[in-house]
């Protein structure tokens, strides 16, 4: 008898099948979890591939040459995430950002974008549509993206150095070509831009300063990310957190700076101007200041399943469902009984014991990483 081989992704990423409710009842749109927080924020991971190698992300020693990454035959198919996406958007979702992995890796995404630009709201209003990039395709995509429906852009880039840029990315990717595509996409129509600056101690700290005088006095909204503990691989450690007020304290002695309000309920964002009028930067305090309470996001991964929070280990296999000939309300009623049930607040309680794990939560290698349910 040869053993059955079972493939390493499954065992990767849990999920459960979830329950089709026996009465069908159409979604509202007000739907809340058990903390009262609505449904409002889809980001769909559309690749679990990257050309980057970030070692908070994706390190070289995990992800080399022997990972197995997810078949073509696993991922959703834009059908089905346009299909699921219609979906979320019933139940109140006005946002959609797509993410990965490295979404722009992904063949064809404009066919992607324009199917979801097509989506209307219950009161016939398109959808917040963006997409969160590394950058290093961008220059060659802005317009097409831009084209095909896209409003606006998120680009991750974590040094202005050189040095230290190939370093964060270890694969050698210059900067001046994400600076590039930033451009680009500010020509294309893309903005306001955001910028995000994931923030590692003793890596890329130095950097806090020439990034906020580079984007000073641009469209370009700079945010600074405080490194979190997410996935099992990247080895964090609380040391290499360097906190938001310390970001804040930093740029604010170089140029003053002075808080204003946030944009939105469930902002992640805390929000920043340069008192000589200079723009703003943001900071997002995901390990200091927990902001679960308003948390009204939800990912679905590469392959389909839903997460309900980024430190999850266990998620909801929607594709069993689209693929298994179930209809539009039944899988709504699915989402809807998921949503319904969700507490998660990860940040909240991990903040709350101290620091460095929320009580009772999956142990750390049961987690899913990053680039497979998004960011
Ligand atoms: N590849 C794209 C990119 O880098 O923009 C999209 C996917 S990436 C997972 C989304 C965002 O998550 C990026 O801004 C990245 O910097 C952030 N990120 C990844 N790992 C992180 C970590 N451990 N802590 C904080 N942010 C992280
Ligand atoms: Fe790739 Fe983005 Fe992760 Fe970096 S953060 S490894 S660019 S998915
Ligand atoms: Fe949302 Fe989970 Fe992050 Fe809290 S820890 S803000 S619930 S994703």
């Amino acid at each position: 008898m040869t053993d059955r081989v079972i493939p390493l992704a499954d065992l990767r990423y849990a999920a459960s099948l979830p329950r089709i409710p026996l009465i069908e009842t159409p979604p509202t749109g007000l739907l809340g979890d058990t903390l009262g927080r609505p449904l409002r924020d889809l980001r769909i991971s559309v690749t679990d591939r990257c050309n980057f190698r970030c070692s908070y992300c994706m390190p070289k020693e995990v992800f080399d040459k022997h990972y197995s990454f997810l078949p073509h035959s696993s991922l959703l198919s834009f059908e089905e995430i346009t299909r699921t996406a219609k979906l979320f958007v019933a139940h109140g979702v006005r946002k959609i950002r797509l993410t990965g992995g490295e979404p722009l890796l992904r063949k064809n995404l404009e066919i992607l974008i324009a199917m979801l630009s097509g989506l209307r709201t219950p009161e016939g209003e398109p959808l917040d549509i963006t997409l969160t990039t590394n950058g290093s395709v961008l220059a060659r995509k802005a317009q097409a993206l831009k084209d095909a429906g896209l409003q606006r852009v998120t680009v991750s880039l974590d040094a202005l150095d050189d040095t230290i840029f190939r370093r964060m990315n270890d694969a050698d990717f210059p900067v001046h070509e994400v600076l590039e595509g930033i451009e680009a996409a500010q020509k294309a129509g893309l903005g306001p831009i955001k910028v995000n600056m994931v923030v590692k101690r003793g890596t890329n700290d130095s950097q806090i300063l020439p990034m906020a005088r580079h984007f000073k006095g641009t469209p370009v909204v700079l945010r600074f990310i405080e490194y979190m503990d997410v996935g099992a691989t990247n080895g964090w450690r609380m040391d290499e957190v360097l906190p938001s007020a310390e970001v804040v304290a930093r740029i604010g002695a170089a140029f003053p700076l002075e808080p204003i309000g946030a944009n939105a309920s469930g902002e992640t964002a805390e929000r920043w101007r340069y008192k000589d009028g200079g723009g703003e930067v943001g900071v997002i305090s995901s390990v200091t200041q927990a902001f679960c309470h308003d948390c009204n996001r939800a990912r679905l991964s590469t392959e389909g399943k839903l997460f309900l929070c980024l430190f999850a280990s266990h998620g909801h296999d929607l594709r069993a469902l689209l693929r298994g000939g179930h209809s539009d309300a039944q899988i709504a009623g699915a989402i809807g009984l998921i949503w319904q049930a969700r507490d998660d607040r990860y940040s909240e309680l991990r903040s709350a014991a101290g620091g460095t794990d929320a009580p009772g939560a999956e142990p750390r290698e049961r987690r899913v990483e990053m680039h497979y349910i998004g960011g």
